[in-house]
């Protein structure tokens, strides 16, 4: 398959199976088939194309189209399963990491994992802790200063006061941002508050994960009305990062960095071995217990995913 003179390019909004909806420079929206590139390349279907790309296509008529080519990507959000790669969200510069602090509680682990997730993909985070009407600030701070001593930017914000919600849309002006988080957390009120035109549907959380229900789960990219696009993932809001090597995941914990070269052992994994830095670091209290804490739990997530029972 080659781009010819009548091809055009365009950005893939999302996949659905052989198919994609692409979006032109123009914007108009065509619907892609993969198929015949897919035949030409023979490699792992669930990696050609993702959300996000950027990709030409020969024009059909009915506003079809068939894909011939991907460009290479940029930053990218990507899971790891089963020991294959797929492609949540393509061409992204940051990741919108949203936690609620109440309903449902703030998990600080899943956020670690998320992170660990936007490092891996070279994409810088952005946190966004929702519903800040619920809790009293002081109760929060400690962990906005955790994360801000780290150097991740936070952003404590509030879908239903609008507290935070100016600074949020800066942030996202211009860039092209790919939003996760648990379910219920409130990333389509947070999505609905920054463009109203964007109408997602708000849910209470029973309804969502309630099976039956009609819902999109694939990746969708949506453009804001002020510039920069937001890749919303419903069906992987609480994906795992499976099939993580337990040498990567201490690598992107970003304070690990600076202790782990003092390790006795080059290949320390920071738990039973010996004049291990990290847990000495722990000890002292210069890594906190709950960022160690992530990382076990990550390691162990990986022992669950890799053994023999499962
Ligand atoms: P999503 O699953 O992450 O997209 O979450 P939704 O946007 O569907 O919101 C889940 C629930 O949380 C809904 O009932 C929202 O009304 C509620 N919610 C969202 N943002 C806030 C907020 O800032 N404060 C409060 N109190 N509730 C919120
Ligand atoms: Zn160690």
């Amino acid at each position: 398959l080659a781009v010819t003179e009548d091809c055009e390019r365009g950005r893939v909004l999302m996949v659905q199976g052989l198919h994609c909806v692409v979006v032109t420079e123009e914007g108009t929206t065509r619907r892609c088939y993969t198929r015949r590139l897919l035949k030409s390349l023979q490699i792992d279907e669930r990696s050609v194309i993702a959300t996000g790309d950027w990709v030409w296509f020969r024009p059909a008529p009915n506003d079809e189209g068939m894909i011939v080519s991907v460009e290479p990507r940029g930053g990218m959000l990507t899971r790891r399963y089963r020991h294959r790669e797929q492609v949540i969200a393509a061409n992204v510069d940051r990741v919108l990491i949203v936690g609620s602090l109440l309903e449902p509680v703030l998990k600080p682990n899943l956020i670690d994992r998320y992170l660990v997730t936007a490092e891996l993909g070279g994409v810088r985070p952005l946190i966004c802790l929702n519903k800040a009407d619920l809790i009293k600030t002081r109760v929060i701070m400690p962990i906005m200063g955790l994360y801000s001593q780290l150097g991740y930017d936070i952003i404590l914000a509030s879908a239903s006061t609008g507290q935070g919600l100016d600074l949020l849309k800066r942030m996202l002006a211009g860039s092209q941002t790919v939003i996760v988080g648990q379910s219920g957390v409130g990333k389509s009120s947070l999505l609905n508050a920054l463009d109203p035109s964007l109408h997602l549907k708000v849910g209470n959380i029973s309804d969502k994960s309630g099976k039956g229900k009609h819902t999109t789960t694939t990746a969708q990219l949506l453009r804001l009305e002020d510039g920069g696009t937001v890749i919303d993932t419903p069906g992987i809001r609480q994906f795992e990062l499976a099939d993580i090597e337990p040498e990567e995941v201490h690598g992107h914990f970003i304070e690990f960095r600076a202790f782990t070269i003092h390790c006795r052992f080059p290949g320390c994994q920071h738990l039973h071995e010996e004049d291990c830095a990290i847990k000495t670091a722990v000890a002292e209290g210069l890594i906190t217990w709950g960022r160690y804490e992530s990382y076990l739990r990550m390691l162990n997530g990986e022992e669950r995913m890799t053994g023999k029972s499962t």
